[in-house]
């Protein structure tokens, strides 16, 4: 056993110091960037931020709004092949934002092969809880091979030498984050993390120094924490329950006590293993909760919400570009971040 005695730190431990700066406003900020994938050999163009795979989240509706402020969409798991076809051709021009989610057995090797013949979909979300296993690196490794022209994210990992494993076995950006999520018990069932902070300060380090992207993804509560992210040295950041109890998110409004809500669960809650997989299988357990989260209309309005915090982040610190906001940045490291004597920033205040 090793003891660690470096402090790592989480959204909630640091601000970001003021900068002098030359910019009149923040409509001045572009957040769009621009990407050259290392392995897929493509280009990509728009604003970095994510919409997590989540039954939830990731749904076409969700592909659509987003893709109307340039924003991506990581489509849930679960999508049969009719949807993305029909998705496909009424959408062309909405497919190069999204990513298609697949798992690391042979069905879904197969099912994604299936996909490919009538779906010119042009990226892929390989996605495991758990990116540390030696079959998570060995699938990755013939994915690759089976898509040389497709941006690989592969994930989840939270240190260096696994982001550069993962680069060297064929991904394009390596997703961060093991714990930190919103309907996330991994922590609490089995005591394992990294603080999401400095998890995305260390991985983004290991990944430029190979050419490759990190996405940070989960623990993103408030516009600031997606403005942390991206200063830490994210390239692109994934976000679910921020993205949640939308209407282009999946599953009806539940009313209650005269509030509307709409239901949101982790993908290995017990909730998500019961609706895909029939029951929860006796030797793993889950690690995911279900939440009723307020419902809040249109997504649009939270995206503008968190457009415009890391527009004004951007501006604080004089960063006319969203690419500059990390060279730029000097976190300072706090023992209180905000004031919440009154409401503080939750899911359900963004209007
Ligand atoms: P959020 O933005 O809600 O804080 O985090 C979203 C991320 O949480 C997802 O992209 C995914 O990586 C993670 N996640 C989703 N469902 C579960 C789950 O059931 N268990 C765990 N451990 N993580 C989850």
């Amino acid at each position: 056993m090793r003891i660690e005695y470096d402090v790592k730190l989480d959204f909630k431990d640091v601000l970001i110091r003021p900068k002098r700066s030359i910019l009149q406003s923040r409509a001045e900020v572009k957040l769009e960037r621009e990407f050259r994938f290392k392995h897929a050999g493509t280009k990509w163009k728009g604003v970095p931020i994510i919409a997590a795979n989540m039954d939830h989240t990731g749904t076409f509706d969700m592909a659509v709004a987003l893709g109307e402020h340039q924003l991506m969409t990581a489509l849930g798991k679960f999508i049969s092949l009719e949807d993305w076809k029909k998705f496909a051709n009424d959408y062309a021009e909405i497919l190069p934002s999204c990513f298609v989610s697949v798992g690391i057995s042979e069905t879904d090797f197969e099912k994604l092969a299936q996909l490919a013949k009538v779906v010119k979909f042009s990226s892929i979300c390989l996605d495991a809880a758990n990116g540390y296993t030696e079959r998570y690196v060995e699938f990755l490794v013939r994915l690759r091979k089976a898509y040389p022209d497709k941006v690989i994210m592969a994930g989840n990992v939270v240190t260096g030498e696994m982001v550069e494993e993962l680069i060297l076995s064929g991904a394009d950006i390596v997703k961060i984050g093991i714990g930190p999520g919103s309907v996330c018990t991994t922590r609490e069932k089995t005591g394992v993390g990294y603080p999401q902070l400095s998890a995305i300060i260390e991985c983004a380090d290991a990944a430029h120094g190979l050419g490759g992207q990190v996405c940070a993804d989960g623990g993103c509560v408030t516009p600031g924490d997606v403005a942390k992210a991206f200063a830490a040295g994210a390239d692109f950041v994934m976000l679910g329950g921020m993205l949640a109890g939308h209407d282009e998110c999946s599953g009806e409004i539940i009313e209650e006590n005269g509030r509307r809500f709409k239901r949101f669960y982790g993908m290995s809650s017990a909730e998500a293993m019961e609706k895909h997989h029939g029951a929860v299988a006796e030797y793993r357990a889950s690690e995911g909760r279900s939440v009723n989260v307020p419902y809040r209309g249109a997504v649009k309005h939270t995206v503008n919400d968190i457009l415009g915090g890391v527009r004004s982040t951007c501006t604080y610190v004089g960063a006319q570009r969203l690419k500059e906001l990390s060279k730029r940045t000097t976190f300072i490291r706090v023992t209180k971040q905000l004031n919440e004597v009154f409401v503080p920033y939750t899911l359900n205040d963004n209007k």
